[in-house]
C-alpha cells in the first residue's frame, strides 16, 4: 500500500527529518523565547506577551479556537528557509501538488488554506470545473449544475464551505432517495467521514453510486488523522476528492490543508483558486510558506513512528489518572473516540452533587487557574482531556491542577 513511499523514505529521510525528528517533537520543545539570548534576537519578540494575550495549556485537542497545534521545528525552518526567496506561486502549488500526490499514492493534490477551503475548492471544481466564465461567475451558478447531495446525518457547520458556492444542499436519508435526489442538475455528492456510522449510506456504497451516476463524490476527513491509513484509504476506495486539515493531527500550519483526488478536478479547483483574481476561491490564499510547511508536516507525518506517539499519548493518559484516581468518588477512563480526533483521551467522572462542582465549572476553574489549562470542550459526560497538543511534561501539571480542584471542592463539601 505505501510502496511508492517507502521507495522514496530515504530521500524523505535525508530532507526533513534530523535523527532525533520523532523523540523532540513527541517531547516537544519549549519556546525559544524562553532563552535569554534568543529573546534578544528580533524573532523571538514575545507579541503575546506585550498584547497580554492568555496563553494556557492544551489539554483539549485540535480545536482551531484554541489554536490546534504546534508545528515542529522542521516544518517552522521550511517555512521560514522558503520566505526568504520569490517564487511563481502556479509553479510551486503544481509541483508541490506533484510531489504529494506521490507521497500518497493518488491522482493529484492541492495544498489549501485549511480543510474548509478545500470543501469550497472541490465543490467550485465539481461545478465551475475549468471554465474560466464559470470560474469568473461563482457564486453565481447560473447555467451550472449546482446541486449538492449530502446524507441528512453528515450536514454540519463546516458544510458553509461547500455552499459558499452558490449551490443548494439536498438532503437524503436512504440509499434510495440519494439514488433519486440525482439529476443533471447534480454537482457532486458529499459525505462527511466522521459520521459515517450514523448516516444509512456507508462509504462503499455511497461510492458506488456517484460512480454509476458518474457524479463527484467528494469525503471531508478534517481530523480524521490518526490512522495515518486514513490519507491513502479514501482514494483508493474512489471517492473523486478527499478533504483534510493541515494543522490537525498533521500538525503543519493552521492556514492549510489538503485537497486530493482526480487529476482533472485537482486541476480545475487549482483554477477556481489564488493566485486567479477572480475566482471564488481567491479568499483561500496559501503563500509558499503554508505550502512548504505542508509538505515537510506531511512528511514527518508519513515518516514518524505512530505507535510511539500512541504509547506517549496513553501513558500521558494513565499519568494523570494516577493522580486523581483514588479521591473520593473520582472515575476515570481512557477511551479513544471512534472517528475523527481518534487518539487516547482521558475522562473524569465524580460525584458532582456533592463536591457542588460539575465538570463546566471544573474546567472553568482550570482555565482561570496558574498557569491556564484548557480541556476539551463540548463534552456532556465528565471533563475530558486530550493530552496529544500537549507538550511533554505537561501532563504532570494537568495531574497536579486537576488533583487541587477536585479536592478543594470534594473536601469542602465534606466538611460543610
Ligand atoms: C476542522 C474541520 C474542518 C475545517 O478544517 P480547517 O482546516 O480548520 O479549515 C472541516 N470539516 C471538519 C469535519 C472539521 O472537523
Amino acid at each position: 500500500m505505501f510502496e511508492l513511499f517507502r521507495r522514496n523514505r530515504r530521500t524523505f529521510l535525508r530532507h526533513v527529518l534530523g535523527p532525533s525528528a520523532v523523540g523532540a517533537a513527541v517531547s516537544g520543545r519549549l519556546s525559544a523565547a524562553t532563552s535569554k539570548k534568543k529573546a534578544r534576537s528580533p524573532v523571538a519578540r514575545d507579541v503575546l506577551g506585550e498584547l497580554g494575550v492568555r496563553t494556557f495549556i492544551n489539554a483539549a485537542g485540535t480545536y482551531t479556537r484554541l489554536t490546534a497545534s504546534r508545528m515542529p521545528p522542521e516544518v517552522l525552518s521550511a517555512m521560514q528557509s522558503a520566505s526568504t526567496r520569490y517564487v511563481d506561486l502556479q509553479e510551486l502549488h503544481e509541483k508541490a501538488g506533484e510531489r504529494i500526490a506521490e507521497m500518497l499514492e493518488c491522482e493529484a493534490a492541492l495544498v489549501t488554506a485549511g480543510c474548509a477551503s478545500a470543501l469550497t475548492l472541490g465543490t467550485a471544481a465539481c461545478v465551475a470545473g475549468a471554465s474560466e466564465e464559470n470560474v469568473r461567475r461563482l457564486p453565481d451558478t447560473t447555467g451550472m449544475k449546482d446541486e449538492v447531495v449530502v446524507q441528512k446525518a453528515h450536514r454540519n457547520a463546516y458544510d458553509h464551505a461547500v455552499r459558499n458556492c452558490g449551490v443548494r444542499i439536498v438532503e437524503v436519508e436512504s440509499a434510495s432517495e440519494l439514488e433519486a435526489a440525482i439529476s443533471e442538475k447534480t454537482a457532486m455528492l458529499f459525505f462527511l467521514n466522521h459520521q459515517q456510522g450514523a448516516g444509512q449510506v456507508g462509504h462503499e456504497e455511497f461510492v458506488r453510486i456517484g460512480k454509476r451516476h458518474s457524479v463527484p463524490t467528494m469525503n471531508d476527513a478534517a481530523a480524521d488523522l490518526p490512522p495515518v491509513e486514513n490519507l491513502f484509504q479514501f482514494t483508493k476506495m474512489g471517492y473523486d476528492l478527499v478533504a483534510f486539515s493541515g494543522g490537525k493531527g498533521l500538525l503543519g500550519p493552521q492556514s492549510a490543508g489538503l485537497l486530493l483526488g482526480r487529476k482533472d478536478l485537482i486541476e480545475a479547483a487549482r483554477l477556481n483558486n489564488s493566485p486567479h483574481s477572480d475566482s471564488v476561491g481567491r479568499t483561500n490564499k496559501v503563500n509558499k510558506e503554508e505550502i512548504v510547511g505542508m509538505l515537510v508536516a506531511l512528511s514527518l507525518f508519513l515518516e514518524r513512528d505512530h505507535d510511539q506517539y500512541w504509547k506517549e499519548w496513553s501513558r500521558r493518559c494513565r499519568r494523570i489518572a494516577g493522580v486523581v484516581d483514588g479521591l473520593r468518588s473520582v472515575e476515570t477512563e481512557v477511551f479513544v473516540p471512534e472517528v475523527a480526533n481518534a487518539v487516547p483521551h482521558l475522562r473524569i467522572r465524580w460525584d458532582y452533587e456533592r463536591a457542588g462542582l460539575d465538570p463546566k465549572g471544573a474546567a472553568e476553574r482550570l482555565r482561570s487557574g496558574e498557569p491556564s489549562i484548557e480541556v476539551r470542550p463540548g463534552s456532556d459526560d465528565g471533563l475530558v482531556i486530550g493530552v496529544w497538543m500537549m507538550a511533554a511534561g505537561e501532563e504532570r501539571i494537568v495531574g497536579r491542577r486537576l488533583r487541587a480542584v477536585l479536592t478543594e471542592a470534594l473536601d469542602s463539601a465534606a466538611r460543610a
